[in-house]
């Protein structure tokens, strides 16, 4: 496994392999990996010749009282557990790298950035699609890997690419779980062990939200509150949102039907997580 720090020396490497007809699998991540970064690591080295896995906590998608100081960092774990599950290159590049003196160029995607995330976290999708249009065209990947877990940025990400022409096939990889059920983040690291154990409500009142679906409710509201009235039976939660959305536009809907979207964010004390399930009604 070889380890990049510098853009042209990684587009040397990068040009060689595609020339020799190697296709490039790409997962950017912010590091600290965990079992569901790993899975998509697996995935593009099942389906491609070279995986190239990006480690950079991009300050552009953290918002001023974000945690970005504190965000989690072990690049020696990372480069350990990455090379098991298959990376043949990591590219760790640095801000003064990513964003050069007087960077003035942004990506936006209108109207998919509107609602969820996108109204509690206003700069947050903006960062994302600059950096991973970056990233893209720096690593030039024919397939790129993003988890499910991060559902709206999946479909933003998706609508990107495609409007822009940009010549990557997006995968999307489902959501790998702890035992119990809480989906796995860098985030969960920040959590004591009260909210820790509190956090599987996100997932329980998820699974709950399908049961009831499943037997027929097709009432939005209804569905919203039985899963408000569980997280706030916890203690250390506060409800950011929850929607039932269109997968397609992202907008609410009132009455459940077709491919939708159920997205929670919940904070635990003060850490903010996100879950979500997809289905076909
Ligand atoms: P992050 O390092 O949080 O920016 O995540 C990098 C990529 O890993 C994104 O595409 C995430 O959606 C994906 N990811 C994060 N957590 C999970 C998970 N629990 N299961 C599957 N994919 C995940």
């Amino acid at each position: 496994m070889e380890i990049f720090h510098d853009i042209q020396k990684l587009r040397q490497s990068l040009d060689t392999k595609r020339l020799e007809g190697k296709n490039i699998g790409f997962v950017p991540t912010m590091g600290y990996l965990h079992q569901g970064h790993l899975s998509l690591i697996k995935s593009s080295a099942k389906e491609n010749d070279v995986t190239v896995l990006s480690i950079y906590v991009n300050p552009t998608q953290f918002a001023p009282n974000e945690d970005l100081d504190n965000y989690p960092r072990d690049l020696e774990n990372d480069t350990k557990i990455a090379e098991e599950a298959g990376a043949d290159i990591i590219f760790i590049p640095n801000n003064k790298m990513m964003y050069i003196d007087n960077h003035v160029t942004y990506v936006n995607v209108h109207e998919l950035t509107d609602n969820l995330c996108g109204l509690s976290r206003p700069t947050h999708f903006q960062g994302v699609t600059t950096i991973v249009t970056k990233l893209f065209n720096i690593v030039q990947p024919k397939r790129a890997y993003f988890g499910q877990k991060d559902a709206q940025q999946a479909i933003i990400i998706k609508r990107m690419v495609k409007d822009l022409n940009i010549p990557v096939d997006i995968v999307v990889c489902p959501i790998i779980r702890e035992h119990d059920g809480l989906a796995m983040s860098s985030r969960n690291t920040y959590l004591n062990q009260q909210e820790r154990s509190e956090a599987t409500i996100l997932n329980e009142s998820l699974q709950k939200a399908k049961l009831l679906i499943e037997a027929g409710e097709r009432d939005s509201k209804v569905i919203k509150n039985t899963i408000e009235s569980m997280i706030n039976s916890k203690p250390s939660a506060n409800i950011d949102y929850i929607s039932i959305v269109s997968q397609e536009t992202l907008k609410d809907i009132t009455t459940i039907k077709g491919s939708i979207l159920i997205a929670i964010a919940v904070k635990m004390g003060n850490t903010r997580l996100i879950d979500n399930i997809q289905m076909e009604v």
